[in-house]
């Protein structure tokens, strides 16, 4: 198959690319600048152009932003839809955060209905912030719950806005899907924080991907005085997990029509810690002394079964997770004084 893959230069993308060449794919990426593009064709030597190559969109804010993305030679079958800003240091919510999101999700939309009627499905990474209803939470979350966020809400502070650029895009691609009734059928990917491996030629220890950020401050010692922060959500998956209910929500014709909330389960930070502490005895010293789980035992419930029925996943577990993501992290930057090497090896799915 040949697919259209946004965000190339991503946290969860990066494992996208990685999944979609295993399973035989060719793969186009979509990234904002060549020097991204070429870092990440170099890092996949002996990969011939014609299974993996790119195309620069360099603001998918911009009203026909994709126009030109989606038209091939070879036409695309599938779309997978990543790119969306997922950060909080923000000064302009709409700006900023809502209209990439919503603007970037249904700009590729027209733009495959308009110009890549070979494409047979298009998967949207969504998110359970389009899911989670914190002010009344349900007994269990399921992929029948909606986020109630209103658009007054969506710009009181950047982390409604986060949620509401998630809740408003997905509902904008379904919309469209069901009054455009394009040439393709839709699946959305609704995961909780992401945890994972890094891939580090992209990244700086300072410039890590937002879900990972957590980990990457407990590592360099940045909670040793502080002590942990409150952990937020609860619900976590490890990015592989991620990256594979994409490629495989493209493939399996029974994913169609269906948003998919892909989650491992619970977690916090004080489990996290835990498990760097048992596992990495030199980075014991950069840890808080109170590593004690904030986690309540009354959490709301979730019901992840359409996940592992549809697609097929199977969760790792939050020990393998971490310990892959701390080696990850050590292997993007030498911790000098620590003397690890850059060079650590992280098996991928
Ligand atoms: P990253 O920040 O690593 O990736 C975001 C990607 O979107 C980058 O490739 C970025 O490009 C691109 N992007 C952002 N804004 C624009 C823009 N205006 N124009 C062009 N490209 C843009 O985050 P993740 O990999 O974690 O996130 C990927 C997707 O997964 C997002 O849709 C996010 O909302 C969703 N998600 C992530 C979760 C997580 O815990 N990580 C949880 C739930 C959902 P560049 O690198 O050039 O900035």
């Amino acid at each position: 198959m040949k697919v259209l893959l946004t965000g190339g230069s991503g946290f969860i993308a990066a494992h996208c690319v990685d999944i979609l060449l295993k399973h035989d794919h060719d793969v186009v990426f979509t990234v904002r600048s060549d020097e991204k593009g070429q870092k990440i064709l170099k890092n996949h030597p002996g990969t011939p152009s014609s299974k993996l190559s790119y195309v620069i969109v360099k603001d998918i804010a911009q009203e026909n932003a994709f126009d030109e993305a989606v038209k091939s030679d070879l036409p695309f079958e599938a779309v997978l839809h990543t790119a969306s800003p997922f950060h909080f240091n923000v000064t302009d919510v709409k700006k900023d955060l809502l209209d990439p999101a919503i603007i970037g999700t249904t700009g590729i939309l027209k733009a495959v209905k308009k110009s890549a009627p070979s494409v047979k499905r298009v998967v949207v990474t969504s998110s359970f912030a389009s899911i989670i209803n914190p002010a009344k939470h349900p007994e269990k979350y399921s992929e029948e719950h909606w986020n109630p966020i209103t658009q007054e809400e969506a710009v009181q502070n950047p982390s409604n806005g986060y949620r509401a650029s998630k809740t408003f895009a997905e509902k904008a691609a379904w919309d469209f899907v069901e009054k455009e009734k394009p040439n393709f059928q839709l699946s959305t990917i609704n995961p909780p924080l992401v945890l994972g491996p890094v891939v580090h030629y992209l990244n700086s220890l300072d410039g890590i991907n937002t879900s990972n950020e957590r980990i990457a401050n407990m590592i360099q010692g940045k909670c040793k005085e502080k002590g942990l922060p409150p952990t937020g959500t609860f619900l976590w998956v490890d990015v592989r997990d991620v990256a594979l209910a994409h490629v495989k929500a493209a493939e399996v014709p029974d994913a169609a029509g269906k948003r998919f909330f892909v989650t491992a389960g619970y977690m916090s930070n004080g489990e996290i810690a835990q498990i760097i502490k048992k596992n990495f005895p030199d980075l014991v010293d950069k840890l808080p002394t109170n590593l004690d789980s904030d986690r309540p035992k009354d959490l709301f419930g979730y019901d992840n079964s359409r996940s592992k029925e549809v697609l097929g996943i199977k969760y790792n577990n939050l020990e393998e997770t971490i310990k892959d993501t701390v080696k990850s992290l050590l292997a993007v930057v030498e911790i000098q004084q620590h003397g690890y090497q850059k060079s650590c090896h992280i098996d991928k799915d």
